[in-house]
């Protein structure tokens, strides 16, 4: 096999099991300072014939991975065989086939329409690629993509309907932050007022939505401002996830060289923890579920659905909070190497003593009997964060 169809670079974590299929190519905006995937790349349309080929050459490559499957006893289902089969092919490190057998043996049901603002195509193309999706895929129940809530607050709640009868069943929408000087100071482009109305467009289309808030997006400057007023712009979408997603600065985002000068101080973990907490306790009058599945996030556990699980929310950060320094240390030390997923993981001693181990080699300057200063410490677990980027 070597069936070929596009593929961006980027789905939500929620979607590693779905389908991508490329819309439009990279970020018609391109300008958030804390933004890196889609530098030096131009936006381009897609055509709806171009985009259909595509289709047609998922399906080509999924009635190629069901024959392999009969022909080796599997009754057309794909099992973790026939994928290592198609991984020890020739031809098999094909992106396209790995990528679709793999969709197929996660069930083949849901979808993913790239990049990072798939609403911008025109209504009447878009359904028509939705229908001929689930046209040529009766197994999809599930199909979603990425929007910016600017554009979403220029789609008209009749559009936005037309796309959920369709097919589109959920959007995410990377909100950041609902604070309108941060929103101006990373150059998001849109307003809270913007993001309140395209958030609302959504929710009474009857489409799910998935709003994103950048825990640490406010620095020290504006952490208080950052969590409140994001809070406030949610209060009024009340969309059905709430997702967090922390802050990493990388070299090759605008937003470091404002970190080089000094301009902007990235909050550390545990003024991060108190900005969640802040955030959570100001949520009010909504029935969202929040989660925390991204990996920078320091706290897994502060997930639940409103308005039940506000105070469990709360108590999982309080018991991180009032942790003495040194556990606090030994968590984070522990969560940015992929030891620890929760609160609970402390509790074992054999990794305790390997964290520990580590938090002594790296406290002390190398090669030196003098322990390293309290920023050093602080910069070197940081540091850790760049493996999951
Ligand atoms: S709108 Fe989204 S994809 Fe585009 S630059 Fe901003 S964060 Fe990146």
């Amino acid at each position: 096999m070597n069936n070929f169809f596009e593929m961006g670079p980027i789905r939500p974590p929620s979607e590693a099991q779905s389908l991508l299929i490329r819309v439009t190519r990279n970020c018609p905006w391109n300008k958030c300072e804390f933004c890196h995937t889609y530098k030096e790349e131009q936006f381009s349309f897609r055509s709806v014939e171009e985009i259909k080929k595509d289709i047609d050459q998922v399906k080509e490559i999924s009635e190629e991975i069901r024959q392999l499957s009969w022909q080796m006893g599997y009754a057309g289902s794909v099992s973790q065989d026939i994928l290592q089969a198609l991984l020890s092919q020739p031809g098999g490190h094909n992106q396209s086939v790995q990528s679709v057998a793999a969709w197929l043996y996660f069930g083949g049901s849901q979808v993913f329409l790239q990049d990072a603002n798939s609403l911008i195509a025109k209504t009447p193309e878009l359904v028509e690629i939705l229908k001929y999706l689930k046209e040529n895929f009766p197994s999809i129940q599930r199909i979603t993509s990425y929007a910016r809530a600017r554009t979403l607050a220029k789609k008209s709640v009749e559009e936005l309907k037309e796309l959920r009868q369709a097919g589109l069943s959920r959007i995410h929408v990377g909100m950041e932050t609902g604070y309108d000087p941060l929103l101006q100071y990373m150059k998001k482009g849109v307003t809270a007022k913007e993001q309140i109305q395209g958030g609302k467009n959504v929710v009474e289309s009857g489409i799910s939505l998935s709003e994103y808030v950048m825990p640490g997006l406010g620095g020290n400057r504006w952490w208080r401002e950052h969590a409140v007023e994001s809070a406030r712009v949610l209060n009024q979408i009340d969309p059905d996830f709430i997702r967090l997603r922390t802050l990493y600065v990388r070299k090759d985002m605008s937003l470091f060289s404002r970190v080089e000068k000094g301009e902007f101080i990235r909050p550390a973990d545990d003024r991060i923890v108190s900005e969640i907490r802040l955030f959570i306790s100001t949520l009010d009058g909504i029935r969202s579920t929040v989660v925390s599945d991204h990996i920078l996030n320091l706290l897994e556990d502060v997930r639940g659905k409103l308005p039940d699980d506000k105070e469990k929310m709360i108590g999982v950060i309080d018991r991180y909070l009032t942790l003495p320094e040194e556990k606090r240390l030994q968590f984070r030390v522990g969560r940015r190497l992929g030891y620890y997923r929760n609160l609970a993981d402390l509790q074992d001693p054999a990794l305790l003593s390997r964290i520990n181990q580590i938090i002594d080699k790296a406290g002390r300057a190398d090669g030196q009997e003098e322990p390293k200063s309290p920023e050093e410490v602080e910069r070197a677990i940081y540091g850790l964060m760049e493996n999951y980027i």
